[in-house]
């Protein structure tokens, strides 16, 4: 089959897959991320036509790792053999991981929870076959691996308590799996059958927000924007954090230029700038995306939803913000200026996490990651 190229850095591109709603009540198409076929529509930039200039992803991630600007410390397993076996009770094993169960759908693989045979230590993988990414085109340059791959080499550099890890990534040239060894996050999303109309309540979608922001503060620091931020893609641990996941269409920039023009996220999470089809910052919209999450947490349901796809995209763009009158003013606030339609006036993460809704439980701890420890000021490379 041959080794798909993950131990170094490739190009980029785009996907699509599943949503589960507040409450799961919801599985229309606008729901969803946008379509590969939608995607082979795009302008034919070789960047998956969502980056208008300068260099990929890839380029730019090679570059920082040469240069020593990664934030692990421990650093991915990369691992070219594979063996499967069976354990003493039947069950399926892929080297040291004993199969237990599916945990998830992924765009273009499952994810099935593993357990070390050597400690007992839970992993979550993502499971891709290569040869179905390599016939799934996203762009017209581009197949599912591309996403596959830059999902990869992001998740390598970085370390950060509200974002999964990525532990190990097997990939044996003479086999078609692919393999990505996440850790687990054993609990449930954070709107994942919990968001009825009502939402989850004020103090548990503040603790949620305040780690959503915080990982991605971190994120945006590093000139990472996340591109799929919606509740699907945030995990909460049992004791209560909540780690972002799915980095499959994230971006990654060279300085403050932040600049895209195609979203590949989930439409309902669209911020109304991505909708009109002109460019737009990436972290403005990513922070538009926490406000749909943390309006669902709290209400319960969408606050742009339409009959058809045209008819969500047409509400977001239009419609005003529908709030409660008996909502806490601060937080009422809060969701105002994160739903700005104007992303020039939208709210920043840093005055989120200096917002009084949100400092009502102190300031949020900014986590010195080890490129930061090593007075690694200039995060991108010269
Ligand atoms: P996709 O890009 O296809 O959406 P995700 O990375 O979001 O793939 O994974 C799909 C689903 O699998 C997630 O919504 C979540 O339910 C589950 N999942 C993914 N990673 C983990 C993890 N590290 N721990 C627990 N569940 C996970
Ligand atoms: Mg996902």
């Amino acid at each position: 089959m041959g080794c798909c190229g993950c131990f170094g850095f490739l190009k980029k591109s785009h996907r699509s897959l599943s949503f589960r709603g507040p409450g799961g009540q919801f599985s229309l198409e606008f729901l969803l991320p946008q379509s590969i076929e939608d995607a082979s529509m795009s302008n034919g930039d070789s960047d998956s036509g969502s980056r208008r200039r300068g260099r990929s992803s890839e380029e730019i991630l090679l570059a920082r790792v040469r240069n020593g600007l990664i934030c692990r410390e421990v650093p991915v397993k990369e691992t070219r053999k594979v063996t499967f076996s069976e354990d003493e009770n039947g069950n399926k094993m892929v080297n040291e991981y004993v199969r237990e169960w599916k945990i998830g759908s992924g765009s273009y693989g499952k994810v099935v929870l593993y357990r070390s045979v050597k400690d007992g230590t839970k992993y979550a993988m993502k499971v891709f076959h290569k040869s179905h990414l390599l016939k799934l085109r996203v762009a017209p340059s581009e197949t599912a691996m591309t996403d596959v791959l830059r999902e990869v080499s992001i998740m390598k550099i970085f370390d950060h308590p509200n974002i999964v890890k990525l532990i190990e990534v097997i990939d044996d040239p003479h086999t078609d799996n692919f393999y990505m060894v996440l850790e687990y996050v054993e609990g449930k999303g954070v709107c994942e059958g919990s968001c009825p109309r009502g939402g989850i309540g004020e103090s548990t979608s503040r603790r949620y927000l305040r780690d959503v922001v915080a990982g991605l503060m971190y994120l945006h620091a590093h000139n990472i924007i996340h591109g799929d931020i919606k509740p699907d893609n945030l995990l909460v641990t049992n004791s209560g954090n909540v780690k972002i996941a799915d980095f499959s269409v994230s971006q990654v920039f060279e300085d403050d230029n932040d600049e895209l023009w195609r979203s590949p996220g989930t439409p309902v999470f669209t911020a109304p700038e991505c909708c009109l089809g002109s460019t737009y910052s990436g972290r403005a919209a990513d922070t538009w995306a926490v406000g749909v999450t943390l309006y669902c947490m709290i209400v319960g349901q969408y606050p742009f939803l339409g009959d058809t796809l045209q008819d969500t995209y047409d509400k977001i763009v239009n419609n005003p913000l529908d709030l409660p009158d008996d909502m806490n003013p601060q937080l009422k606030n809060l969701l105002e200026r994160l739903l700005c339609k104007d992303p020039k006036h939208r709210i920043s993460l840093q005055a989120v996490a200096e917002h009084p809704w949100v400092m009502e439980e102190g300031a949020i701890i900014e986590y010195m990651c080890h490129c930061r420890r090593r007075n690694c000021s200039q995060i991108s490379s010269p």
